[in-house]
């Protein structure tokens, strides 16, 4: 969202999809357990999803659901291009399967026999599928992304999947038949498509219905991705798109995770989860927003502590910005009435290299360094009030244009945290 509004903030077309991605077996497993439809299940799910993002002033302007028929149409539109290349067989599949995370997992790849993410037994599965020949696309996505170094962000995940290019790549399973919540394939409906098959698929179907949007917005600038899904948004998605013809998404992004303040996973197990609706409760959502954007990395795991927020908070958004704030208004009000009606010295808090620099981190994925930037510029302008104190100052022109340069500068601050902290 924060990347959304900073490209909007500058003028751009700017068009923001999010989504949930809702089939496959854990789905159809989960519903189960909750004696729920999948299809009740998951619109229970979209439905809690859609109030956080609100609640979090999440600015997207489509959210696009995979079991939507808009969804199902481009899915199968993309299945039969890779088809009609020859670039689907039918086979038969066995290995090792996480549930969780929809993925098959060679044997060396398993820790202790576990799935090495959720550290939980995977399922062995032995049925007839059909095959997407990812391995033919080997050498031209390593291509790609050779000769990209933008597409992949941050660097780290880009060399990770660079040397896991170097290794042979196998063809992907894309079918199930052992359960019914998916896309069933067009030239085989006992099938349903592979959840990552369909899911990745999404990107374009959103732009294609209900308004055909795709000429304007594909391909996208950035997929904006968690660190543990980036082989299916770096290479299968890149070869899928290769097999039907379509030109690739010009980057993908790739966040860390949030850890607790120890640097542990945050899990009901380890009781150490933090509701965001909490914080969001006892500070406020540009209070959220403020913390993760300005000290979680760009691209790294974070680690979250509530004492580290609440010194943020005190000293950063309490002292730096609301006492510059506090400050300038108050001399506004109280010594010009109000209203500035002289020009201040613009080169005396000049703010074009702060505006260049902030830019340039959000065009490079860094939003901590956005937000360093922005937070020298507000940091500047109090030295400024307190070598030039206006408050002793004489009415007349000199307190007035020191007030100005003041109120100028802030106009430019209230801009540049406008995606941060948009309420
Ligand atoms: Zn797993």
């Amino acid at each position: 969202d924060f990347y959304a509004r900073a490209s909007r903030l500058r003028g751009a077309d700017t068009r923001f999809l999010i989504g949930l991605d809702e089939h496959g077996q854990k789905m159809q497993e989960a519903a189960k357990r909750e004696g729920k439809s999948p299809q009740q299940f998951v619109d229970e799910k979209a439905a809690a999803f859609r109030a956080l993002y609100g609640l979090l002033q999440v600015s997207h302007d489509d959210f696009i659901r995979t079991s939507e028929r808009r969804h199902h149409a481009f899915a199968k539109e993309i299945y039969g291009r890779v088809l009609a290349r020859g670039d689907i067989y039918k086979g038969f599949y066995e290995g090792d399967y996480c549930v969780s995370c929809e993925k098959a997992y060679t044997k060396s790849e398993l820790v202790a026999g576990k799935c090495p993410v959720h550290e939980s037994p995977t399922t062995v599965i032995k049925e007839d599928s059909y095959f997407f020949r990812l391995g033919k696309y080997r050498d031209a996505v390593r291509g790609h992304i050779e000769s990209h170094p933008e597409f992949i962000r941050p660097a780290e995940r880009r060399n990770e999947i660079l040397s896991r290019l170097s290794e042979e790549v196998l063809d992907l399973s894309i079918s199930r038949s052992t359960f019914s919540w998916g896309i069933p394939l067009p030239n085989d409906p006992k099938h349903v498509l592979y959840v990552w098959f369909d899911a990745l698929s999404n990107y374009i179907s959103a732009l294609k219905q209900p308004e055909d949007l795709y000429e304007r917005f594909w391909p996208a600038d950035c997929h904006v991705i968690g660190k543990d899904i980036i082989w299916f948004h770096t290479v299968i998605w890149p070869a899928m798109l290769l097999s039907a013809g379509y030109p690739l998404p010009r980057q993908v992004y790739a966040h860390g995770f949030i850890l607790d303040k120890d640097g542990r996973k945050m899990s009901k197990h380890l009781g150490n989860v933090v509701d965001p609706l909490e914080v969001v409760k006892d500070y406020s959502v540009d209070v959220l927003r403020f913390y993760f954007l300005r000290t979680f990395s760009s691209g790294l795991d974070g680690k979250f502590s509530m004492e580290d927020l609440e010194e943020r908070y005190q000293s950063e958004l309490g002292n730096d910005l609301g006492n510059l704030v506090m400050r300038i208004a108050k001399l506004v009000s109280s010594r010009l009435g109000g209203t500035v009606r002289t020009p201040g010295h613009p080169q005396e808090l000049d703010a074009h290299e702060t505006v260049r620099e902030f830019f340039g981190h959000v065009d490079s994925r860094e939003h901590h360094r956005a937000v360093e930037s922005l937070w020298t510029y507000v940091r500047k302008t109090n030295a400024y009030l307190n070598d030039r104190q206006p408050w002793k100052l004489p009415d007349g022109p000199d307190l007035e244009r020191v007030l100005a340069t003041s109120v100028e500068a802030m106009r430019v601050i209230a801009h540049l945290a406008f995606p941060m902290m948009p309420a």
